[in-house]
Order: structure tokens, then C-alpha cells, then sequence
């Protein structure tokens, strides 16, 4: 049945100018708006409701979370659930990343890392220590917060705050479709690896304390997937220089590139481990960083505290969320199913959209798919940034009742993108379905932009 739509005269998003549709309803992999309309939640969000919305049992364990205790402030206390948690986490996370530090959010994650690795090397060498930089690359997002931002490579979003930010130096991509080298992945000797060390050498790694990297690119410029040995070199540039390597996993973590971390592609232990998103798959709203046992123990034999927390760090309600979405993940097997969904879906859109007019490159691992959409397949070009074709095409999707999720480019020299990334209980015949209406929108996009000239 039809819900009357109301007006949102009050509230203050994004996108000014464009009234919303308002959702009154998820279930799996399908989103209703008040007109009855169905949408094909392709990109879960934003790569975060993993297990599909509508999850019973998660409601079911929130209500009764809410009805026992909803809130202690872990300056004071700490509760169940956040115990259950930070164990079921330290038991499945790589190496010896043991000692979790929960927060609200990704960009509040990432910035807890920063500050973790800034507070490690004081409590370690001193007050006075000149670590304080983290290298990060360009095409890359960390988040929206002020030292989030700082790490963040990607130029639209930093531009109106660069007064605020921390002079990060940013080092090249891993871009294959774009190598920033001019070369090929077979032959390249990682050179954008290379490039990491290069940055540091220059900042004097006496001043670094950190490299941080997304082990697969979202946001930004979606679903750069690195060459094989890559992140084996970010590991081994970090221990030659002791520099701290943290994988920003907030988009790739619990499971999303088919794996529960990402990480494990490369058997790669960094020493803080940033998540937020599909730990709750959007149930609550929860990050955490999780770092190694080494790190955690100077803070504790050094200082003795972190000088750092959040209001909703390690709340009950987010906490007993979380670790249900976690029980259904294992459960269900939904990290293994995301791997097999994500080789037909990445298989099925190679196959459709490979020699689409608009589409330069279709890449991903797992569920997290992107599709690069330029001007000029041969020459790669993108399309000029005013005609928002990022954006045209995240609307010409949800008209055929698909979301997905666009990101612009074209300021950076890249193509615009859309990432493609569902809940992992997505099945065979609704990827048919997401295929087929990805195709049909990016159809009518070609016919809306037929007849413009990009230059
Ligand atoms: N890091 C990465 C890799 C992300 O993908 C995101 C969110 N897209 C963030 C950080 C920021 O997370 P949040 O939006 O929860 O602040």
C-alpha cells in the first residue's frame, strides 16, 4: 500500500537541491519508498547492510539489548556485549590483532588509528618524537573528519577545507586501468609500491609514523583491486622503516571482498586494523580499530592510557548488533557466498558491459565491483566533470528501481565510477536482475548524453 510521502522542509543533507525519496520499508536485498516503489539495493547502502535489511533476528536482539541496559560510558564501565564482541573480533582477525578499540563510525576509526599511531610512537620514544605523519595515496577515502580528511586522497572532497587539514604527503595510487607509471601490471615491478617508499624517503621516515591504505580502494575511485605482492610490499617498506602500516578496512571488512578481511588475499597482518560498516551491516552505528598486541601493550606499560573516546564508544546496543550480524555471517556461510556471488556478478558485468560504449573498465573482488564510465573507451578519457555523469548515472539507476553507489573522478584526471556492491545474501537470479537494470540505466544514459561534445 501506498504511504503518504511527507515534506522534509527541515532537514539539511548533502544534496540541496534535490528533495530524496523517502524508504519506508527494507527487506533483503530490496528497498520500498512510500509510492510503493522497489529498489534493488545494489550497493547495499553504502557498502554496508551486508546481511540484507529486514534481518529479524537482529531487531529481534536489539529490542532486547534496549529493554536491559542501552547505554554505559566505557570511561566508567564496560558490558556484555562489548566483550563478546571485541573477542569474536580478536579471534578471527589476522596475526596478533587482538586488542579492539570500538568507536561510532568509519571516519571516527580512522581518526582513532591516526591518533593510536601518533600516541604509540610518544609513549615509545617520547614526547618529543617528529612522528607524526602517515602517508596515504591519492584515489583514496578515509573518511570526513578533519584527520580522516587530511589522509583522504581525493581532491572534490578536501578542496573547500584544505586550510583545516594536516599536510599528509600522498603517494601514487595502485590504479592499474590508470597506472599513474604508464605501466602494466606484468612487468611493472610494482612501481606504485615503490612510489610508497619513495614518499617516505623523501618525508624522512624519522617523521612518519604510519602508511595507511584501503586494501581495496571503495569510495574513491571504485574497486581498485592492487597487484599480487602489493600490499607484501607495503609490510615489508613498513618494517624496514618501523613505521606503523594500517589497512583502512571500514568498505572491505566482514567479509565483502569474500574474505573476512581483506588482508588475508595477501596474508598481510597490519599493525592496526580500521572497520566500521558491515560490522553492524547498518543494523548500529559502530567502528573500531583493532590493533596488534605490541602496540596496545606500550600504551599500557608506557602511559597507561589512551588519551582519546567517544560517547558511543563500545555501547551495549551497537555492541549486541554487531555480534549478531556477525553470528548470521558465519552462520550462513555469507563471506564464502559473497565470494561466489561476487565471481558472477563480476564475471556477468564484464560480459554485458565490456564493450558498452560508456564503460572503460568493469573491476572488483568479491562483492565490490566498480565500473569506470569514460568519454573515449580507446583514449580513456573521462568526461568533463560539469556534466556530473557520476551522479546522472546514479539516477538514471534508481529510474529502473537499481541503487548504486557513484563517485566523480573527472577532477583528478580519472573517469567517474559507479560501485556496485549488495547485501551478500543477494542470489544468482536477482545478479541476473542487478546486471540487466545496470545495463538498461547505463543505456539510457548513453542516450542522454548522446549528441554532447566533451570537449
Ligand atoms: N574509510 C573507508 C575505506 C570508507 O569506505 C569510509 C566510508 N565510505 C570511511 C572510511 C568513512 O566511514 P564513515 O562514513 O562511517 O565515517
Amino acid at each position: 500500500m501506498a504511504v503518504v510521502p511527507r515534506v522534509d522542509d527541515h532537514l539539511f543533507y548533502r544534496d540541496l537541491r534535490r528533495p530524496l525519496r523517502e524508504i519506508v520499508r527494507g527487506e533483503g536485498v530490496y528497498l520500498y519508498d512510500t509510492e510503493g516503489r522497489r529498489y534493488l539495493d545494489g550497493c547495499a547502502g553504502s557498502l554496508a547492510a551486508n546481511i540484507g535489511h529486514g534481518n529479524r533476528r537482529v531487531a529481534e536482539v536489539l529490542r532486547r539489548q534496549a529493554e536491559r541496559v542501552a547505554f554505559t560510558h566505557l570511561s566508567r564501565f564496560t558490558n556484555g556485549p562489548a566483550i563478546e564482541l571485541a573477542d569474536w573480533i580478536a579471534e578471527r582477525a589476522p596475526g596478533d590483532l587482538s586488542r579492539v578499540y570500538f568507536v561510532s563510525g568509519g571516519s571516527e576509526a580512522t581518526e582513532t588509528a591516526l591518533k593510536l599511531a601518533r600516541q604509540y610512537f610518544v609513549d615509545r620514544d617520547g614526547p618529543e618524537t617528529p612522528r607524526w605523519k602517515v602517508i596515504a595515496r591519492r584515489s583514496s577515502y578515509h573518511g570526513n573528519t578533519l584527520g580522516a580528511l587530511s589522509m583522504t586522497g581525493h581532491r572534490a572532497r578536501r578542496s573547500p577545507y584544505e586550510p583545516l587539514l594536516n599536510a599528509f604527503p600522498h603517494a601514487a595510487p595502485a590504479y592499474c586501468y590508470r597506472c599513474p607509471f604508464g605501466l602494466e601490471p606484468s612487468s611493472c615491478r610494482l612501481r606504485c609500491a615503490t612510489d610508497v617508499e619513495e614518499t617516505l624517503l623523501r618525508e624522512g621516515p624519522e617523521t612518519v609514523a604510519a602508511v595507511i591504505a584501503e586494501p581495496v580502494v571503495g569510495a574513491a575511485a571504485g574497486a581498485l583491486v592492487p597487484p599480487d605482492g602489493y600490499w607484501q610490499r607495503l609490510r615489508e617498506i613498513c618494517d624496514r622503516y618501523g613505521v606503523l602500516l594500517i589497512a583502512d578496512e571500514v568498505m572491505t571488512g566482514f567479509g565483502r571482498t569474500g574474505r573476512l578481511f581483506a588482508v588475508e588475499h595477501w596474508n598481510v597482518v597490519p599493525d592496526l586494523l580500521v572497520l566500521a560498516k558491515g560490522m553492524s551491516a547498518g543494523y548500529t552505528p559502530i567502528g573500531a580499530v583493532v590493533a596488534r598486541e605490541p602496540v596496545w601493550a606500550t600504551l599500557r606499560d608506557r602511559s597507561g592510557r589512551f588519551v582519546h573516546g567517544h560517547t558511543y564508544g563500545a555501547n551495549p546496543l551497537s555492541c549486541a548488533a554487531s555480534l549478531e550480524v556477525q553470528r548470521i555471517l558465519e552462520e550462513e556461510g555469507l563471506v564464502e557466498r559473497a565470494e561466489a556471488m561476487g565471481r558472477v556478478l563480476l564475471g556477468l558485468l564484464r560480459e554485458r558491459l565490456g564493450s558498452h560504449p560508456l564503460v572503460g573498465d568493469v573491476r572488483g573482488l568479491g562483492l565490490m565491483v566498480g565500473v569506470e564510465l569514460v568519454a573515449d573507451r580507446v583514449t580513456r578519457e573521462p568526461f568533463p566533470s560539469s556534466w556530473g555523469v557520476a551522479s546522472r548515472a546514479g539516477l538514471a539507476a534508481e529510474r529502473r528501481g537499481l541503487v548504486v553507489y557513484p563517485g566523480s573522478g573527472a577532477h583528478e584526471g580519472r573517469g567517474d565510477h559507479v560501485l556496485i556492491g549488495p547485501p551478500f545474501i543477494i542470489d544468482a537470479t536477482q545478479v541476473e536482475e542487478l546486471a540487466d537494470l545496470l545495463e538498461e540505466s547505463l543505456n539510457d544514459l548513453a542516450g542522454e548524453l548522446a549528441g554532447r561534445n566533451p570537449h
